[in-house]
């Protein structure tokens, strides 16, 4: 049985405001035992959010950090700074980081090892682009991104992954993968998992992202191999997270 997770990457926007009001908002909510909740704000907000998020279901998240351990490495942050306020999940491989920040496999592999000796929770972010999709290698680059990171790992770790499959043409765009779309590439991803180890396969959560809001993420959770939302957009208004938390619980 997979809990579902629903998480709000804020990406760069928010404020001090925002955190306290969705601390407030769902300092009531009684679906954390039917499903998970994490907010992915910017950095300056950890603290904050650490401290309002405290006695509600929502978990905290990042959205990025720098796999080295200290040292001379200007305006970058690493795993051990955001375990510090109380982080459990991140975010590696973000389409917007692979594009606009040049990260590749290899990097976004590099990740997933620190934030998991870290104890964080990676939150790999794998999809195609539009041109990758009209050229039929929706499969191919899906399956790639997923493989390059997990033949690095050993059993132990792999287990601790969640993987969110967010097709680069639906992100922010307001066009959204249906159903169908979702659930095929999906289930190729848990397909996969199954030839490295049937045990994983069950067990390892998949999460889809790519314009969810409160209108579709029913139809979308609905689908067998759908175990979650990684939500931009719609995460940054209380009403709209709230009902895309309550059609997951
Ligand atoms: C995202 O950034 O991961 C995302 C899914 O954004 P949006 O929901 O706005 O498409």
């Amino acid at each position: 049985m997979r809990t579902p997770l629903i998480a709000g990457n804020w990406k760069m926007n928010g404020s001090v405001e925002r955190v306290r009001a969705f601390g407030e908002a769902f300092a009531g909510a009684d679906f954390s035992a039917a499903v998970e909740v994490a907010v992915i704000p910017p950095f300056p907000y950890l603290p904050a959010a650490a401290q309002a998020f405290a006695g509600t279901p929502l978990a905290l998240g990042a959205q990025t950090f720098n796999p080295l351990p200290a040292g001379a490495h200007t305006g970058e942050v690493n795993a051990a700074m955001l375990v510090e306020f109380g982080v459990s999940y991140v975010l590696v491989g973000h389409s917007e980081r692979r594009q606009h920040y040049g990260e590749t496999n290899a990097d976004v592999c590099q990740r997933v090892c620190a934030a998991l000796g870290a104890g964080l929770i990676p939150v790999l972010c794998v999809g195609e682009t539009l041109d990758e999709r009209n050229a039929g290698a929706t499969r191919d680059v899906v399956l790639g991104q997923v493989a390059a990171v997990m033949q690095h790992l050993e059993a132990s770790q792999r287990e601790r992954l969640v993987i969110a499959y967010e097709p680069v043409w639906a992100i922010g765009t307001g066009v959204t993968a249906t159903p169908a779309e979702a659930q095929a590439t999906m289930g190729e991803i848990r397909t996969w998992l199954a030839t490295l180890d049937n045990a994983l396969a069950e067990t390892l959560r998949l999460l889809y992202g790519g314009s969810m809001k409160a209108s579709n993420a029913a139809e979308l959770l609905a689908q067998p191999d759908i175990d979650g939302g990684l939500v931009g957009g719609a995460s940054l208004q209380i009403d709209d997270f709230f009902a895309i938390c309550q059609s997951a619980g």
